[in-house]
Order: structure tokens, then sequence, then C-alpha cells
């Protein structure tokens, strides 16, 4: 499903990912955790060519994106093909970035509609569906503003759905949110992987990751320091930096 292997990720001098592996498998869900500026954005966004790679390779359903040359350095496939393979991902950002002006109807359909070139009665249908699986059936002609922060999120996450991804990834979907806002949209995310949808989280819920993750991967200072099956993970961390971590966590 995701294989990277090796990425090395500089920004000018400072070399932020050293040589990070990460596996995903079809419906697995993957927990990144690490304290702030150990690279989990940095991660997620190269997954998704956010952000170019300097050296390593990524696969995306068997298909290479990106691998190194002789030398070392990274070699994208042609923008069509790059294109064509990250479509496969969804993405969820920490600010929602839903556009203002357009209700919520409008901003599922608008990805699908223009990315895709679905015609606008075909692609109703689905997101009315998204929607109320997100329980916001009765808000498609709402706008942004007139919604919360955990409501946002949830129309977010069925934007993204819209386009009928394979993978999502989700950069601390929650961090914007009141505390009591985080439930709702972390049950919209359980519910997206007891469906089977494979998923790439990075998160600081802890609760989230040891319930809902399959594996979980602890990030520090740009490197893959420890990665587990969930449950094993918390109860025996094997690294004195995760376990330093963990105990800070609680
Ligand atoms: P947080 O938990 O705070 O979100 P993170 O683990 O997601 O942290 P990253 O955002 O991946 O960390 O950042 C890793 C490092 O890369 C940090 O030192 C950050 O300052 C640096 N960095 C990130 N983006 C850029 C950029 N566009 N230009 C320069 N440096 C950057
Ligand atoms: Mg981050």
């Amino acid at each position: 499903m995701i294989d990277a292997q090796h990425i090395r990720k500089s920004y000018g001098s400072l070399e932020v990912l050293k040589d990070v592996s990460l596996q995903v498998a079809k419906s697995e869900v993957v927990a990144i955790i690490g304290s702030s500026g150990s690279g989990k954005s940095t991660l997620l966004r190269c997954l998704n060519h956010l952000e170019v790679i300097n050296g390593g390779s990524i696969a995306i359903e068997g298909l290479t994106m990106v691998a190194s040359d002789a030398q070392g350095n990274a070699q994208y496939k042609s923008d069509q093909e790059v294109k064509t393979i990250c479509a496969q991902m969804g993405m969820v950002f920490q600010q929602f970035n839903l556009f203002p002006h357009m209700t919520v109807i409008q901003n599922i359909i608008e990805a699908p509609m223009t990315v895709k070139k679905m015609r606008k009665e075909d692609i109703l249908p689905l997101a009315h569906e998204l929607l109320a699986k997100v329980g916001l059936a009765e808000k498609h002609d709402f706008y942004p503003s007139q919604l919360s922060g955990g409501q946002k999120q949830r129309v977010a996450i069925a934007r993204a759905l819209a386009m009928q991804p394979d993978i999502m990834l989700f950069d601390e979907p929650t961090s914007a949110l009141d505390p009591e806002l985080t439930g709702e949209v972390l049950k919209t995310m359980q519910q997206l992987a007891e469906d089977n949808m494979t998923m790439v989280v990075v998160t600081h819920e802890m609760g989230f990751a040891r319930e809902v993750a399959d594996t979980v991967c602890f990030m520090d200072g740009g490197v893959m320091l420890e990665v587990g099956e969930a449950k094993a993970f918390f109860d025996k961390p094997k690294h004195p930096r995760t376990q330093a971590f963990l105990s800070n966590m609680l």
C-alpha cells in the first residue's frame, strides 16, 4: 500500500528526515507520534508530494513515485504519473482548509468536479452520502463559518473521501479543536478505520493511537526510533526516548 524507504529530506542545511522508512499495509491504521519538530508532518507531506524528498523511494499501491538513482538522489516519475499516484491519497489537515465562500456540499463536490471532471449530478449522491456518514446530513447548505470546529473537520474528512482515495493521511486533525469537540472527529475516524480504510494519522491523541491504530511509530529528531504493534508499543515501549515521551504525555 505505502512503501517508503530511506527517506531523506532537508530544508537548506537542516536535515529533517534522516533515513526514515514507513510501510503501511492495506486496511492498516498507523499512528505517528513524536515531539514537536521531530518531522511527522514533513514525512506525511513527502508521502503526498506536498514536499519533495532528497533521497529514498516512495511507492503507493505498488506504483513507484520516486526512487533514488545510483548517486542516492531522488528521481521522480513524470508530473502526470506522480499526480495519478498521489490521487490515491486524501489528506486532512489540522486547519480544516475549507473554502470559506462555498457551502458544505460545494466544498465536497469541488475537487471531484474540477480534478476528476465528474458531472455535478454524478457526484452529488456520493457527497450527500458522505455528509450523512460524518453525521452532518442536514448541514449541506451551511457555510464553514456557520459550523463548529469539529463539524468543519468532519466536512474536511467528507471532502477528502469524495475523491474516493484508497489511503487517508491525517495531520493532527484534532489539535485545533476544543477538547469537547475532538471526540466527534475521532469517532468519525474510528468509523473510517472500521470500514477498512488504510490510514496514516499523525496525532497527540494517545487513546486513539492505542485503541484504533494497529501500529504506532515514534519519531524523534528526524528518525523513526520505534515502531510496534499498538498495544505492545504502549505497554512495553523499548527505547528510553519512547518511554520518556510516553510518560510526559500522561
Ligand atoms: P509538530 O508536532 O510541531 O507539528 P512535526 O513533527 O510535524 O512537529 P515538522 O513540521 O515535520 O515537525 O518539522 C520538522 C522540522 O522541519 C522542524 O525543525 C521545522 O522547523 C522544519 N521545517 C518544517 N517545514 C519547514 C520549511 N518549509 N522550511 C524550513 N524548515 C521547515
Ligand atoms: Mg506537524
